[in-house]
């Protein structure tokens, strides 16, 4: 017979038998390829998270990343602590005060966005096996850092309150009951990516309640906190828990992404290990964008800035919903979110988000598939919806294409009578490619 060549020597990838095994869950989305065709610029795309960076002043930036060159440069391109630099780190107090929360400077570790604080926390928290309690549909980021550090992801469902008690306590008597570890429950309580869904008021005692009873952790993933569109800041879970829980915060989506500024804020303990990861990680998070943005917040009138967001992104919103009820299908449910960046839409039954994707990117809209957001295959007959990033214009002309592909599917779905996902997907080679990012 004929020797197989070894699969070591495959031309597409030569090192495929030496990586370590928890790289089998780094793995490209299906969908991804997708988005290098949903980033031109006839098509509208409902599919990035990205903050509309838009209505920052440039001119204030720029002026002050001119004075840190001239004034502070040899410090600013300086390496620096591995906790953060301890002006911003007061800074990042006082932003976190305005979610009820008091803390020490000295238990703030900056990080490389908030999605580093992510991988910090499971790298110090998860061996193989262990599992992570995440709302269902959880943040794509979170469930891709559980995976390539091979913790079990176990889903907990939400209603329109967010996190159900009642299912939280299921989730933990069944996972103990399996002989499983839980390390921590990851939760994101306001204007939920990708849920759009906030925790009520009513219910965050009582999941603190339970998750002080039980022994576990929480992380609070809270990048959108500052972006409601109606009211106040929502209290954080932190603000009444500071050893129960470790708070995750940002500057992507209330100042700018590029700094790549987030932080956690952690119990004492965890944060000396926090700080130990952040160094083996990186030696220190990147000085100049730390020094930037403390010169932003000392300089600039941040919290107006917010205002100025919440605004645009309310404005994005209402053309969003409005567009969604002049324009879908009866059939087709979503929420209505009270903050941040997403709606969550639900097919009608036997419609496969997924497999409609390739016909909605041909007829120029692209969202993210539901199953994106679950580590267990569910989703398939919803999706998320973003309207941060396009015009209020380009959102209801998306909204009218994706309408119509909907529409489309469901008299598909009634000819064939089966589920969408069945139908042969005709691809052509722009879905080839580097895709950008669903984030
Ligand atoms: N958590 C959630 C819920 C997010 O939506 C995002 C970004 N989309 C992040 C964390 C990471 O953000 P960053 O690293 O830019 O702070």
């Amino acid at each position: 017979m004929e020797k197989q060549p070894a699969r070591s020597t495959s031309r597409l990838d030569p090192y495929v038998d030496r990586y370590a095994a928890r790289t089998a869950g780094m793995t490209a989305s299906e969908i991804r390829a997708l988005f290098a065709v949903a980033s031109r610029p006839e098509v509208v795309s409902l599919a990035g998270g990205m903050p509309n960076i838009s209505g920052l002043p440039l001119d204030v930036v720029g002026g002050a990343i001119s004075d840190l060159v001239h004034e502070h440069g040899p410090v600013a391109m300086q390496y620096g602590s591995g906790q953060g630099v301890p002006e911003l780190r007061e800074q990042i107090t006082d932003v976190m005060r305005l979610q009820g929360i008091e803390a020490d400077a000295a238990d703030v570790v900056v990080t490389v966005g908030s999605q580093q604080a992510v991988d910090l926390v499971t790298r110090i928290f998860c061996d193989p096996g262990d599992v992570v309690l995440c709302e269902a549909p959880s943040y794509v980021g979170a469930l891709g850092v559980f995976r390539s550090y091979q913790a079990d992801v176990v889903h907990v469902e939400m209603d329109s309150d967010g996190l159900i008690p009642e299912m939280l306590e299921q989730a933990i008597t069944a996972t103990k009951a399996a002989g499983r570890t839980i390390k921590f429950l990851y939760t994101i309580p306001n204007f939920h990516n990708p849920a759009g869904i906030t925790l009520s008021a009513e219910r965050r005692p009582r999941i603190l309640e339970i998750c002080r009873r039980e022994g576990i952790l929480i992380l609070e993933d809270d990048p959108y906190g500052l972006l409601g569109f109606d009211s106040e800041p929502p209290r954080a879970l932190r603000a009444d828990s500071p050893d129960g829980v470790i708070y995750l915060g940002s500057f992507s989506k209330t100042f700018a992404p590029g700094f790549r500024v987030g932080w956690a804020l952690a119990p004492a303990s965890v944060r000396e290990k926090l700080v130990l990861a952040q160094e083996s990680a990186t030696l220190c998070p990147p000085q100049f964008s730390q020094m930037a943005i403390s010169a932003y917040l000392s300089n600039h009138d941040w919290e107006g800035q917010i205002k100025a967001f919440r605004e645009m992104y309310r404005e994005r919103r209402d053309a969003m919903i409005g567009a969604l009820d002049d324009l879908m299908p009866a059939a087709c449910q979503w929420n209505v979110p009270t903050g941040g960046f997403y709606v969550w839409l639900t097919l009608p039954p036997g419609i496969n988000a997924k497999a409609m994707l390739p016909r909605a990117v041909t007829a120029r809209v692209a969202y993210v598939p539901g199953t994106a957001f679950f580590a267990d295959g569910y989703g398939t007959s919803s999706m998320r919806l973003s309207f941060c990033y396009p015009t209020p214009e380009n959102i209801r002309e998306g909204v009218r294409r994706l309408a119509g592909v909907i529409e489309a599917e469901m008299e598909l779905h009634q000819t064939f009578g089966t589920d969408t996902a069945s139908i042969p997907v005709i691809r052509t080679k722009d879905y080839d490619g580097p895709g950008t990012d669903v984030r």
